[in-house]
């Protein structure tokens, strides 16, 4: 296409609310023929809330403030919906020293002079936490569509919390708008198999990668490019940034992090799954325009 497609198309998807940040991007879209879509936070609206909380000794409160305190540093969503959860029950949150957050699975800190962890199952388990006491909580509130971050306190299991997320409001229009545009979606997460199992079910996306780390996803794009398939990659947060720039177009969600939006090619000003579809529309009608 002629430059000056790009022109009208970028001055069009300004309109709409969509950042066409490389003209590549904005001419390949066309061809794209599989979309890989995050699940938290690009299909769901990305602000969990707590649902549940359960401690191995029954003291809920100590558990969820001890959690608190830990996750008080992180900027991840579950982390505010942990932090949020205890000053909603009025109860004051501890600081953290040596605070450090392994992206897509989880945050170590000092609470209270005591090593704490708190991420997905996998991520205790890999440090050396026994969970058969919690296994079957965690299969239960997993069972419930709910996303577990455990909880260990000097490398001893002290309880879970179970967390929802709800759906965006055209994430199922999004999904249906995709396959009558002939591009086929696969559903890429860091959260469990069942969580991610719920949400592809409720919008009709068979495919599903769950429980992949960020590395993972941008090794699932790459897969998805064999035969000279060109993929679109929708993510919005730090762990979707490999997998962004690996896409042949990728794109930052509504509300996406820095890290996300810096390594998009299209960004979504609007908080709706369904602009990737205008800004695919949008770069199609202008390369038709001039031909
Ligand atoms: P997604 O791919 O769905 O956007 P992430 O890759 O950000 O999710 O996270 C994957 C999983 O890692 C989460 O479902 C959660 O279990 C765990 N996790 C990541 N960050 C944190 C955190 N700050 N606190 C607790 N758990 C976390
Ligand atoms: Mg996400």
């Amino acid at each position: 296409a002629a430059p000056l497609a790009i022109v009208r198309g970028t001055g069009a998807a300004a309109d709409s609310g969509i950042v066409m940040r490389t003209g590549e991007a904005f001419q390949t879209f066309r061809l794209v023929r599989r979309i890989v879509l995050d699940k938290t936070g690009t299909l769901t609206q990305g602000r969990p809330t707590v649902r549940a909380v359960e401690a191995v000794d029954g003291d809920t409160e100590a558990l969820l403030e001890v959690a608190a305190g830990a996750e008080s540093p992180s900027e991840h969503p579950l982390a505010r919906a942990v932090v949020t959860a205890a000053r909603e029950r009025g109860l004051r949150v501890p600081d953290a020293q040596e605070f450090h957050s392994v992206t897509g699975s989880g945050v170590r800190a000092t609470v209270h002079g005591q090593a704490v962890l708190v991420g997905q199952p996998a991520f205790l388990t890999d440090n050396g936490v026994d969970l058969t006491t919690v296994t079957a909580r965690i299969d239960q509130q997993q069972a419930a569509g709910h996303t577990v971050v455990v909880i260990a306190v000097a490398g001893a299991v002290h309880g879970l919390i179970a967390l929802g997320d709800q759906l965006r409001a055209d994430a199922a229009d999004a999904v249906a708008r995709m396959r009558a545009a002939g591009l086929d979606p696969v559903l890429v997460t860091g959260d469990n198999e069942r969580a991610a199992r719920r949400v592809a079910d409720e919008l009709g996306i068979t495919q599903v990668r769950a429980g992949v780390r960020p590395e993972g996803k941008a090794e699932i794009v790459r897969e998805l490019q064999a035969d000279n398939t060109r993929v679109a990659m929708v993510g919005d947060g730090i762990n979707d940034a490999p997998a962004l720039m690996q896409a042949d177009v990728g794109i930052a969600a509504g509300g996406g992090t820095d890290i996300a939006v810096e390594s998009a090619d299209i960004v979504l000003l609007r908080d709706e799954v369904t602009a990737a579809l205008d800004a695919r529309e949008i770069s199609t009608r202008s390369y038709h325009r001039t031909r």
